[in-house]
């Protein structure tokens, strides 16, 4: 094994910013193979990297955390893309239901420490089990979320997983979002037409006002608005010097580099 490190990757994230979404979808496709995966929560940007995977004709497994206490709404969403588009979604659930979390551990998502240890006990955590299948992960981030996203690189490493995340959609603005959405009537979340601009867990998400940031509605009890689950470690820590360990033929794939033949 080699280690790969953020600061490797800063020429190719500038390389990669003139790349369309789709070209960096084939890209991961063609680095990793079968060692990648696509991560979505089923909201509007998850549901448009599906609908390029499947327009692509990109078979790669999509993986979605269901953590018990999602709205209905967003489980038939993950079923109808699924179906309607063709895609092999892996639903990942925690270990305990959340009636047996509650009952051992209390109500966790009423306080900030708790919000932590809960969304790490039914998001973090089913992810965390299959880390050693995948080397790459696609996400959906965008820039134009703000907050902590407002500098989200394409390429960035999650040595928590041990994988390369890749956000092929961080240069798409709202409006483009939406133009892709309408242009290519993709399936999403009827609760996006309800005031939800963001969409995670029952318990921990309200709709917005039309004058509220968008991402008032997740943890609206807790305050401030900027608070994130951790699932996306760009959300959480943008340490420079944070490194991930891949074999050292994947590395130089990934950095373009040639291989040395020794005969
Ligand atoms: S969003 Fe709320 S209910 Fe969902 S995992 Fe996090 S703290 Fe728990």
């Amino acid at each position: 094994m080699a280690r790969l490190t953020q600061a490797d990757l800063v020429d190719l994230n500038k390389t990669f910013e003139q790349r369309t979404p789709q070209e960096l979808i084939r890209w991961v496709q063609t680095t990793f193979g079968d060692r990648a995966a696509a991560i979505s929560a089923m909201q509007k940007a998850g549901a448009v990297i599906c609908h390029m995977l499947s327009t692509m004709k990109v078979s790669m497994k999509v993986l979605f955390v269901d953590t018990g206490v999602l709205f209905p709404e967003t489980l038939e969403t993950r079923d109808r893309i699924a179906k309607e588009y063709g895609l092999e979604i892996v639903t990942l659930r925690p270990e305990k239901s959340f009636e047996e979390q509650t009952r051992e551990l209390g109500v966790l998502y009423l306080t900030p420490e708790g919000q932590k240890q809960c969304c790490h006990l039914r998001k973090v955590e089913p992810l965390l089990k299959v880390a050693d299948q995948y080397d790459a992960l696609i996400g959906s981030l965008r820039r134009s979320e703000g907050g902590r996203r407002s500098v989200c690189p394409i390429l960035a490493v999650d040595p928590e997983m041990n994988c390369l995340r890749v956000n092929p959609l961080v240069n798409f603005s709202d409006e483009q979002l939406e133009q892709y959405i309408r242009e290519h009537n993709v399936i999403v979340n009827p609760l996006h037409d309800q005031g939800y601009p963001t969409i995670g867990c029952n318990r921990c998400t309200t709709p917005v006002l039309p004058n509220e940031p968008k991402r008032a509605g997740r943890w609206r009890h807790l305050g401030p608005w900027s608070q994130y689950c951790g699932i996306n470690p760009t959300d959480v820590d943008q340490d420079t010097s944070l490194a991930i360990d891949l074999p050292q033929e994947l590395i130089d794939r990934i950095l373009g580099r040639e291989t040395d033949f020794v005969i």
